[in-house]
């Protein structure tokens, strides 16, 4: 239990990094978002401290400063951001499954020249199921007729930029996909005059060609996020790890890629993971994680470590997991814990997994 004395504010709370993943209707713009997210703006440049790791990719806060201006004096409260690689990812629709544990935060990408579609009511529906918050990106701004890019800039800036026309247009644009997100029982505004940031729906305008906007929403999800979700955030010691997909690699053998959500996981700690022939209990031989792009020249293909931190994209090499199932917790058997109760959580762990399936 956490020791909560008197820092309720969360001045003395350690923060993890968020986790978010990136939703909405085919060709809305979620691959190219997440390009957008993962590049830096310094042309030329390295993309300063970005790392891709398992099925998603870390930004530290460091970088998100150095891409949105953001005064020196300003806090951030989480040590990065961990964007989820969802789309057009093999196991999303395991990942759904966990949907509500996985992730803290989602943005929803709606196109703004076509309004709300299928897919995207589909995303909110599941959303709102799974009791997870949303950011809507309302992404392809530079397509508006007469649209005069800005690369990088934030949205308020770019907007001052148009013709009163592009403004218009704009405005009427944003009023459509209110309304069309009021059909769908959310109350949305545009983040910089949501006056209920609590209650109502955040809009950000975006561009992932042009990376307008981006800055707004990087910041909504470093600064904004942890402030309505401060508990959710907070550090434990418990682990929570969710399984994203089993590999066969040709050094490490069967090897499974996991989400660290929260807590650390070590080197040698003694794991139960359900698999389709029920809990396997065994050790983690291998705590990796890909080298950043700049130490690819180093030896391997991934670092090795004796401990992670939450939130992480980890691959774990272990032996006995070939069957592990994609979307249950993986759990941690420390010494003097109960191995049979332990064992029977993952057995719960594989209904609640066909619940879910049988759900969607
Ligand atoms: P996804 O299916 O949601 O992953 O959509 P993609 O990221 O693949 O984007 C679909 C198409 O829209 C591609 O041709 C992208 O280059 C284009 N696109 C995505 N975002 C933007 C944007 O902000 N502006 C413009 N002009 N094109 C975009």
């Amino acid at each position: 239990i956490l020791q909560d004395d008197g820092a309720s504010n969360g001045v003395d709370r350690e923060l993890r990094a968020p986790i978010c993943c990136i939703l909405g209707h085919v060709d809305a713009g979620k691959t190219k978002l997440l390009d957008c997210i993962r590049q830096s703006n310094v042309q030329g440049g390295e993309a300063g401290g970005i790392t891709q790791q398992i099925g998603a990719t870390y930004l530290p806060v460091e970088n998100i400063r150095e891409r949105t201006s953001l005064k020196a004096e300003a806090t951030i409260k989480v040590p990065g951001l961990l964007v989820i690689d969802t789309p057009g990812h093999q196991s999303f629709s395991n990942m759904r499954l966990r949907g509500s544990s996985l992730c803290d935060i989602a943005v929803v990408v709606v196109d703004i020249t076509r309004g709300l579609e299928k897919q995207t009511i589909e995303s909110i529906d599941l959303l709102k199921h799974r009791n997870v918050r949303f950011i809507v990106a309302l992404n392809k701004v530079d397509r508006l007729y007469g649209w005069k890019t800005c690369p990088h800039a934030p949205i308020a800036k770019a907007l001052k930029n148009q013709s009163e026309d592009v403004q218009s247009e704009f405005k009427w644009r944003v009023t459509e996909v209110v309304t069309q997100l009021k059909e769908s029982g959310f109350n949305a505004a545009l983040y910089y005059e949501n006056k209920k940031m609590k209650e109502v729906v955040n809009i950000v305008p975006t561009s992932a060609v042009s990376a307008e906007g981006i800055p707004d929403l990087l910041l909504l999800l470093v600064r904004w996020v942890p402030e309505i979700m401060m508990e959710r955030l907070t550090y434990v010691n418990n682990m929570e790890c969710t399984v994203l997909e089993v590999n066969e690699d040709k050094d490490f053998g069967t090897t499974i890629d996991v989400v660290l959500i929260n807590g650390a996981l070590h080197k040698g700690d003694r794991i139960v993971v359900c698999t389709k022939q029920g809990p396997v209990t065994t050790n983690i031989r291998y705590l990796l994680t890909p080298y950043p792009m700049k130490e690819l020249k180093a030896k391997g293909v991934y670092k090795h470590h004796e401990e992670l931190k939450a939130a992480q994209g980890v691959k774990i090499a272990v032996r006995g997991l070939r069957h592990a199932i994609a979307g249950t917790a993986l759990i941690v058997v420390k010494p003097g814990d109960d191995l049979e109760r332990a064992e029977a959580a993952a057995v719960q762990e594989i209904s609640n997994a066909n619940s879910l399936i049988n759900e969607d």
